[in-house]
């Protein structure tokens, strides 16, 4: 017996007791449980975050129900996020405890294939932070703590606050829709969708010269932030022919190039049936996992249909572009509010409570 106990002691003495953290856990499809969970511990190319500000994205909502089946509970999910180094893994080099930092959502293989050709947002068996599949769970940030690898980290701008950096990742995603876009200085462009990608997106195509830009959405609401945000003319998609509207702003042409960041059958055509001939149409919006679109139109009139997936490398671009003002994104931001109020908020989102975009969490 005395051994036995000398053996345990001598393993508790050489680790310490695992500390705990507060999480918000996914227990179950559609409930959320605040639980004391041990802190995650990190391996020699992690560091260990401790968790300042983190946003609800629309994928954890439709996660959420389980629709999505990418949220396989108990997960904590959260992947917008921001917080300081608390701690560093044995191999981490230029990071150091203290530092403030945001992080790429996915946590991508640096000698893929892919990677090796500059575009990690393409690379086999990525993970997402905070995100369960059948494939992989990586808990995520709805959590005081939260570990990820050194090679996704960014320093955030001393005069960025950590709100703002939570709101980073879709600012970037929307950079990289525009950098697969080719866009030329006083170029005329459609955005169909006014939510929170759609409204950096049209921050973006003002910063990139952009001379008309044209939202489109069914919220009136939306269309006035939108406006306020960047875009020269808004259209009402209620309000009867959206092309006929679009080709009278663009010498009947229709546009240079648009933007469908909605995901579903109806946007893909508006997107497609409001630009000129030999344009490009972006597709980044992803809700339905097929639509139909018009064959004829896109080969007859020579479009080209340009997907855009995440993000790849446009992370210290975007922390520039709110670092100087140039991008606002207190602009979208709905609520600031403690980690325990995050299923409530969840609830509300779900609930898609008119006039809530971004709400983030303060753990
Ligand atoms: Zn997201």
């Amino acid at each position: 017996m005395l051994s036995q106990h000398l053996k345990a002691g001598t393993h508790g003495n050489s680790r310490p007791p695992a500390l705990h953290m507060k999480a918000l856990v996914l227990t179950e499809y559609n409930h959320f449980d605040l639980q004391d969970v041990p802190q995650p511990t990190i391996r020699p190319n992690e560091v260990l975050v401790r968790v300042q500000a983190v946003g609800i994205c629309g994928s954890d909502v439709h996660g959420m129900d389980g629709s999505s089946g990418r949220r396989i509970p108990p997960i904590v999910m959260g992947h917008e996020a921001s917080g300081i180094i608390a701690e560093v893994g044995s191999d981490v080099r230029g990071w150091t405890t203290g530092d403030r930092v945001t992080f790429d959502s996915t946590v991508y293989v640096l000698d893929d294939w892919y990677s090796r050709r500059g575009q990690y947002n393409l690379s086999d068996g990525r993970e997402v932070v905070g995100v369960s599949t059948p494939d992989f769970k990586r808990q995520g940030a709805f959590a005081e703590f939260v570990a990820v690898p050194q090679h996704i980290l960014y320093a955030i701008p001393d005069n960025v606050t950590f709100t703002q950096a939570a709101l980073v990742e879709p600012v970037a995603v929307a950079l990289h829709a525009l950098s697969l876009t080719p866009i030329q200085v006083n170029d005329s462009a459609v955005v169909v969708g006014s939510g929170m990608i759609g409204l950096f997106v049209i921050q973006a195509l003002k910063l990139a010269g952009c001379g008309t830009i044209i939202a489109i959405d069914l919220d009136d609401d939306r269309l006035a932030l939108a406006q306020k945000l960047g875009a020269t003319h808004t259209i009402n998609a209620r309000s009867g022919d959206v092309a006929k509207q679009v080709q009278e702003l663009t010498h009947g042409r229709g546009a240079d190039v648009s933007f469908e960041v909605v995901g579903a059958g109806p946007t893909v055509k508006t997107a497609i049936e409001c630009v000129r001939k030999g344009a490009t149409v972006t597709l980044v919006g992803n809700l339905a996992p097929t639509v139909e679109i018009p064959l004829q139109a896109v080969v007859t009139r020579q479009l080209r249909l340009q997907g855009s997936c995440a993000i790849n490398g446009e992370y210290e671009a975007a922390l520039a572009l709110i670092s100087s003002g140039r991008i606002n994104v207190e602009a979208i931001l709905s609520a600031e509010v403690p980690l325990d109020e995050g299923a409530d908020w969840f609830k509300r989102l779900y609930a898609k409570e008119k006039g809530l975009i971004k709400v983030v969490l303060k753990p």
